[in-house]
């Protein structure tokens, strides 16, 4: 809070001159020059500097040292709380799993793996604690009406059996992930608002949008993302996470991006042969559908692509990570990892979405 001028411990007759003429603030003082301010204290130029040196010095905000901003941070993050995934790999880089506080977004082509790995995320947080769990509820917003129930408890008995073999686990561990499914975004733009309050009620300790992509598209169409209005959405969900300090996940669909918009500028006439000349299958030119203002908002990017027929889980956006990308697959017990060690990724690799042999190679 801003340190009135009466409290500045000022020379009472200064201070008193200041209340008698209704400057009250510090801004309002050091605006005035130094000759207005002998004439309107009736002093002399020493008191008048020695008054305005006192006013900065409270004013001014304090300095902040590399050593001191270092300490912040490792207290945050040590205090500030990781959803391990339990990919063990994936953890190291994230520096124990999903960061509390912030936007996780999985971005990625249909069918590659999202929707199970926020059920996989949604178990791990409803888990006790005891167990490597966040003990807590968990709000899964399904847009599209994918999460299956009978999924989440394969992946319990199956990843977790010496819990989920406990007799009512299973029951315990199902009441605790509450599932919204709005239909429309009007009614998603409402679920949100009650979510602020719910987050505190019933002990929620993650939140899952899945997808926030199709709850656009679905009343806005496929139209460029520009045209989104997504900008209420992006600030209110990112000051949920912040406020609420627990993980918020959401998951973005990709689109082709179209000719017009890959090659905006001259420079780019290269590549948009090389897209013209791609062959059949590959598509080079996949991008997130929700477009450059949501991908500012987000803290970590995790991108899931399939690549010669194989999938990967590639962290393509971290604050604390290079860009780094692991295999993985995905059974009846869920996703895991293929290689703990993971592949640093260079240049234009780290942006790009790619799902090639998709369809061939993995699903027929
Ligand atoms: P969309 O964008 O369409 O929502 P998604 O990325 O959410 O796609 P998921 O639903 O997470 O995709 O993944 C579906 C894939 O998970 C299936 O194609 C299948 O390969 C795999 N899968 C689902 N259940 C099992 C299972 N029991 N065993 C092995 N693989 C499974
Ligand atoms: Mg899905």
């Amino acid at each position: 809070m801003e340190t009135k001028l009466k409290d500045m411990g000022l020379p009472k007759s200064i201070a008193n001159v200041f209340a008698a003429r209704n400057i009250t603030t510090a801004k309002e003082a050091l605006s005035l020059t130094e000759f207005e301010l002998m004439q309107l204290l009736d002093v002399g130029l020493a008191d008048v500097a020695s008054a305005v040196a006192r006013i900065s010095e409270i004013a001014c905000p304090p300095y902040q040292t590399v050593l001191s901003l270092l300490e912040q941070r490792i207290q945050k993050e040590t205090h500030g709380g990781h959803l391990p995934t339990r990919l063990k790999g994936l953890d190291k880089a994230l520096c124990g799993g999903i960061p509390f506080g912030v936007l996780t977004e999985l971005v990625g082509p249909a069918g590659i793996g999202k929707t199970q790995f926020c059920m996989k995320l949604s178990l791990l947080a409803s888990l006790p604690e005891a167990y490597g769990g966040l003990n807590g509820r968990v709000i899964y917003i399904d847009v599209e009406s994918k999460l299956s129930s009978r999924r989440i408890i394969e992946i319990g008995a199956e990843s977790l059996p010496e819990i989920f073999h406990i007799k009512g686990m299973a029951q315990e561990m199902a009441g605790r992930i509450l599932v919204l499914r709005p239909s429309s975004l009007l009614e998603l733009t409402e679920s949100l608002q009650q979510i602020k309050v719910s987050i505190f009620q019933h002990q929620v300790k993650l939140l899952v949008i899945d997808s926030m992509a199709a709850a656009v598209s679905r009343d806005y169409g496929h139209a460029a993302p520009r045209q989104h209005p997504l900008g209420w959405h992006i600030s209110f969900i990112k000051s949920l996470a912040e406020s609420s300090r627990i993980p918020v996940v959401v998951t973005n669909q990709v689109r082709s991006q179209s000719r017009d918009e890959a090659c905006q500028y001259a420079f780019q006439e290269q590549s948009k042969r090389k897209a013209s000349e791609a062959p059949a299958g590959y598509d080079s030119h996949l991008v997130a559908a929700l477009g450059i203002h949501w991908a500012h908002a987000v803290t970590i990017r995790l991108v899931l692509e399939a690549k010669s027929g194989q999938r990967f889980i590639k962290l393509a956006k971290s604050p604390i990570s290079p860009p780094i990308a692991f295999p993985f697959t995905i059974t009846s017990s869920g996703i895991s990892l293929l290689n703990d060690d993971g592949q640093e990724l260079k240049g234009t690799e780290i942006s790009t979405i790619q799902y090639q042999g998709f369809h061939k190679d993995i699903f027929l």
